[in-house]
């Protein structure tokens, strides 16, 4: 067969790669305005018509371009900005593709105008659906002007998709509003059908915001400063009465990019927690400053996503940043400062201290009516009293030593009243029957299990919130399991959201539980679909005892004696203390009339 393949006429494989950057009027005066400010104009005037749709045209006062350099803008892959792959990671500005022009001529009728601020006479280009029509001397003002007439001229099935003159227009509103909020020091003008609808005044961050938002929002605001080694972050947010019904004035920039992220608009929501009525949402404009080495914008060709190496320190400084900033500017008295220093401190430190929970466990255990019964069962009997003189003690205090000199310590560790850990599987204790021992993990899960069916019932538990949320993306049944149980496992303690298909990002986990977001869930649903397999129980008690399962105390692991005690404790208050959830035995007594056979002559 003959060969076929052919390499694309280049007015064709731009017309395709417009289809990526050129969407709607708005996507061409993104391009075009932030060519202007990476020319380093101080004015810049946008001028539409027909929202955009049979004109856009951006008169700016930069560097303009050389007759050949004017030229060889409107080819594809054509840039001034970068020259090597590693200018990538250098990038200062808003450009660096090459191919807006590229595109934007492949797909309009397109007039530039454009001098170098040093010659009298510029050179004026007219280009037809990437055509070069003309191009000659002209007389005009330093800088470039490029109009765009009837964008998508010679795409009838684009031109027709294209919405109404008011949906267009709020595009192109919402991106001018961006890139002048991101360059307050440039002065900006948008002039529509004749009628001025914003005039900018080069001037600081604070007045540009009130500038384009109204007078009202002079009383509103706070300042957002925070640094760290890696990223500053600094901007505005607004009170939370200033919050909408509608989500939009919220802006993040990195390196004075607008970029859409929700990881990090979450950061933000989540400083505001408890401070915003339900379904409302906070004015914020956050400026991130970030070494580009950090950060790929080469994503996507509208450069609106970006990646961070990392994602989580720089969400930490923006969700502390506002944090503080709620703080410091008293914009609400509510904010309980004590917790979220516990909070950064769980974070930084361990997540969570098992001694405080034990503590916890073994005050609840003595609220409990029949903790009488365990304290009798722990009574010490002397038996040997008519042996020895004052037996109880000596006997105590000859084991405790032979403990502590046991030259391993992980096979055991002693506790003041003679309890200790065996092989760090077992809690073994002296009672007035004989010796007793407790399977320390079986014990804890039964202990769990009860705690987590109260949590089900009607007694929800606590959670603790992430400071960095994490997203989880499950496979689809899964993820309709979990959908499922949505609500039971909101009362086990978790916080999540939908994130996207089949993936949740998962804000808080349960309570005094260690291990990461992700961990945690994961390992509750691969425990629930065991137990589901395995032991055929109803749903609560399923997910309590997979709850528990994942959450228990594990054999292999250090108890201090205090610990050991409170679980006992809790066993033994707890309604079923003989067996785990699952059936196993935990704990036996070792009776001392076993002892006393095994000494009889
Ligand atoms: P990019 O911005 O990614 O470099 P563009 O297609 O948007 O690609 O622009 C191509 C080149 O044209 C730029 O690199 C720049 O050198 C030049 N250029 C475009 N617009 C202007 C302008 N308003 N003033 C000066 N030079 C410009
Ligand atoms: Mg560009």
């Amino acid at each position: 067969m003959a060969d076929i393949i052919q390499l694309l006429p280049d007015s064709i494989a731009n017309q395709i790669a417009a289809g990526e950057v050129v969407q709607r009027p708005a996507s061409a005066v993104k391009e075009l305005v932030e060519n202007a400010i990476d020319a380093g104009a101080t004015v810049i005037q946008l001028i539409v018509k027909e929202a955009g749709k049979t004109l856009i045209q951006v008169i700016d006062n930069g560097q303009g371009m050389s007759e050949t350099d004017a030229r060889l803008s409107l080819e594809r892959h054509a840039t001034s900005k970068i020259r090597t792959a590693d200018d990538l990671f250098r990038l200062r500005t808003m450009g660096f593709r090459g191919e807006a022009l590229a595109s934007i001529a492949a797909v309009s009728q397109l007039e530039m105008k454009t001098r170098l601020p040093h010659q009298d006479l510029g050179t004026m280009l007219v280009v037809e659906g990437s055509e070069v029509k003309r191009q000659e001397p002209t007389a005009c003002e330093r800088g470039t002007s490029i109009s765009i007439k009837n964008l998508f001229y010679n795409i009838p099935a684009r031109r027709n998709f294209l919405k109404s003159n008011g949906v267009e227009m709020s595009h192109i509103t919402e991106e001018f509003q961006r890139l002048a909020l991101a360059h307050p020091s440039i002065s900006f003008s948008l002039l529509q059908q004749d009628e001025l609808l914003y005039d900018l005044p080069a001037t600081k961050l604070s007045q540009r915001i009130v500038n384009l938002f109204g007078k009202n929002y002079q009383s509103q605001l706070a300042p957002v400063q925070e640094e760290t080694a890696l990223v500053k972050v600094t901007g505005y947010i607004g009170r939370p009465e200033l919050a909408k019904k509608k989500r939009g004035e919220q802006f993040i920039f990195v390196n004075q990019r607008f970029i859409r992220n929700n990881y990090l608009g979450f950061a933000v929501s989540n400083a505001y927690a408890g401070l915003l009525q339900e379904n409302s949402f906070p004015f914020y404009t956050l400026f991130i400053d970030i070494d580009p080495k950090h950060i790929d914008v080469n994503v996507h060709p509208t450069k609106t996503e970006i990646k961070f190496d990392d994602e989580r320190a720089v969400y930490g400084v923006v969700w502390s940043a506002v944090k503080q900033a709620l703080g410091t500017h008293n914009l609400s008295p509510a904010i309980d400062f004590a917790a979220d220093v516990n909070l950064m401190g769980k974070i930084s430190s361990q997540p969570l201290s098992r001694d405080q929970y034990y503590d916890e466990q073994f005050t609840h255990a003595l609220q409990r009516s029949n903790l009488q019964h365990w304290e009798k069962m722990f009574e010490q009997e002397a038996p040997h009293s008519r042996l020895i003189g004052n037996p109880t003690d000596e006997v105590r205090t000859v084991r405790k030593d032979s403990l502590i000199n046991q030259p391993d310590s992980t096979l055991v560790s002693a506790g003041e009243k003679g309890i200790f850990q065996l092989q760090q599987k077992y809690i073994v204790r002296a009672t007035r029957q004989g010796v007793m021992f407790i399977d320390q993990q079986a014990a804890h899960e039964r202990v769990l299990f009860e705690k987590y069916l109260r949590h089900l019932k009607g007694a929800p538990g606590n959670s603790q919130q992430s400071l960095f949320p994490q997203t989880l993306t499950l496979s689809a049944p899964d993820f309709a399991l979990t959908m499922e149980m949505e609500r039971e496992i909101y009362a086990l303690g978790f916080r999540f959201e939908i994130f996207g298909k089949n993936t949740l990002l998962i804000s808080g986990t349960p309570a005094d539980v260690a291990g990461s977001e992700k961990e945690l869930f994961e390992g509750l649903i691969e425990q629930f679909k065991k137990n589901q397999s395995e032991l055929h129980l109803p749903l609560r008690e399923n997910l309590a005892q997979a709850m528990a399962r994942r959450a228990a105390v594990k054999a292999g692991q250090k108890m201090s004696p205090e610990e050991m005690e409170a679980l006992a404790g809790s066993l033994f208050a707890s309604g079923n203390p003989n067996f785990s959830p699952d059936g196993r035995q935990t704990f036996f007594i070792f009776d001392t009339s076993k002892i006393e056979n095994q000494f009889t002559r």
